[in-house]
């Protein structure tokens, strides 16, 4: 696919082929070099019907299930603009959620190991079944997927800032779980409170490095701080919901006169009843994603306080693949668009109304995870910021899981991180070879291209200290 430089870190890709518009891939020459491949998925994000400015990229840009991973698109729901299953994900609401502890390293130091093992067995994880909050039943698994995390503190898992300290104040008010089928409901009843695998984590981090000490204190971070990073989504339910609906919309397709050069692009206007049913669907996916990450914060605060007497605060948790509508000004005029990130991160600026009033000056945290054995980031939102206020969600895969497996053994790998000091407590050797930091891109390379791009601002670097893994 051919593509020209529009300045340091932004490339074009001019409309064509049926495109609707064009395609911009923030990206350094050398990421954007190793995912060229993946340019024909942006080209194909393009010709969606209503599509508003450009089908973006970011610079973790990798392969996914018809858009990119890293892939960033925003429809005018007025204007007939489509609502892409494809565009968010299977892993519905995947996302980050960052805690402070209020112990310095050198505290924890002589409980760490013991800390490192309760977290190990706190932590439910794998494929199958298994979470730390067992549902009464079916009645209590709708009062997730309609509250979120606010309904798991209303029933006691956590506290009132962990409330309005995470993305739409625990829950987005739209799901509808009449459109949550049966089988979407038996693998989310039985998974409430649990990792899932592979790239999902739990992690305990130091804070290394401070660029911006105004807005680091605002969100309560300091160097050296000891964090937890959490990362997961919303195991087999959003899974089962995406499935269902991508099946849903190919058969649609006809009759909206919609056709996609990918059938994984499968697609219905956003507010036609399979978009606004899937859009209720994908709500309530989201809002048992936050009540997941929030049923792991609360099992790691136990083990905090019992191991080391320590408290662990949120400082904030986002989704990295989710849709929303959002109103934007785009050429001069306010437009309702259906703003899909996949693989990205929201990244609000300074002063946005839809931010927690504590967090208005210092703009949106936005939490980078990088791999176990090198760094994570802690962004904020800038004025101006491209991509509907969009930045990178990673550090990106660069190899396969397979090819990363035949890199290295798991329990080499282990004995290397730990030689390098970071505590590993994995699920089993072949998941943690798979996740082995050859795997991804360099997480610094992306950070930086997304900041020279003028999608976001540094704020803090944090290093594993120690790792729960799926
Ligand atoms: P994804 O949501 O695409 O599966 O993963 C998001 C990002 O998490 C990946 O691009 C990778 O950079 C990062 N990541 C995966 N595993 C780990 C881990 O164990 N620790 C940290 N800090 N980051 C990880
Ligand atoms: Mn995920
Ligand atoms: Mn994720």
């Amino acid at each position: 696919m051919e593509y020209a430089q529009e300045g340091p870190y932004r490339f074009r890709v001019e409309p064509q082929d049926g495109m609707r518009a064009p395609g911009v891939v923030f990206a350094s020459e050398g990421l954007l070099r190793d995912a060229e491949r993946s340019l024909e998925q942006v080209a194909n994000v393009a010709t969606l019907p209503g599509i508003v400015g450009a089908s973006y990229a970011m610079p973790d840009i990798h392969w996914g299930y018809g858009f990119p991973i890293g892939g960033v698109a925003a429809t005018d729901v007025a204007d007939g603009g489509v609502i892409s299953p494809g565009g968010v994900g299977f892993d519905i609401s995947c996302g980050v959620r960052l805690l402070t502890a209020d112990c310095g390293r050198r505290e924890l130091a002589p409980a760490f190991q013991e800390l490192m093992d309760g977290l190990g067995r706190a932590v439910p994880r794998g494929a199958g079944p298994g979470g730390v909050w067992k549902l009464s039943g079916p009645g209590e698994l709708e009062s997730v997927l309609e509250g979120g995390s606010r309904y798991a503190v209303e029933e006691g898992h956590g506290e009132e800032r962990d409330v309005w300290r995470c993305e739409d104040g625990g829950a987005v008010a739209d799901a509808d779980v009449r459109q949550v089928g049966e089988r979407a409901r038996e693998r989310g009843l039985a998974q409430v409170g649990s990792l899932g695998s592979g790239n999902h984590f739990l992690e305990v981090q130091r804070v290394a490095e401070v660029y911006d000490e105004p807005v680091a204190a605002a969100f309560g971070l300091a160097r050296d701080q000891v964090c937890v990073m959490i990362h997961c989504g919303s195991r087999g339910l959003g899974h089962q919901i995406c499935t269902d609906h991508v099946r849903v919309m190919d058969k649609a397709m006809p009759r909206y006169g919609v056709q996609v050069p990918d059938r994984q692009l499968a697609c219905a206007p956003a507010d036609s009843p399979e978009g606004r049913d899937y859009l209720g669907a994908m709500a309530a996916a989201a809002n048992y994603g936050r009540a997941n990450r929030q049923l792991l914060a609360q099992a790691a605060r136990r083990v905090f306080h019992r191991a080391a007497g320590a408290r662990l605060t949120l400082v904030y948790d986002v989704s990295h693949n989710l849709a929303k509508v959002e109103t934007h000004t785009v050429d001069g005029a306010r437009r309702r668009l259906c703003v899909h990130r996949k693989g990205a991160t929201r990244a609000f600026p300074p002063g946005h109304t839809d931010l927690p009033e504590d967090l208005r000056e210092a703009g949106q945290p936005v939490l980078i995870p990088g791999t176990m054995g090198t760094a994570s980031y802690v962004l904020t939102g800038v004025a101006g910021g491209d991509a509907f206020h969009s930045t990178c969600h990673g550090a990106g895969r660069a190899l396969s899981r397979h090819q990363a497996a035949r890199t290295t053994g798991g329990k080499q790998l282990r004995a290397r991180l730990e030689a390098e000091g970071i505590a590993v407590r994995p699920l089993s050797p072949r998941s943690l070879a798979e996740e082995t930091p050859e795997a991804y891109k360099d997480v610094t390379a992306v950070v930086e291209a997304s900041e020279g791009a003028g999608l976001c601002r540094k704020v803090a670097r944090l290093v594993p200290l120690g790792v729960v893994k799926g």
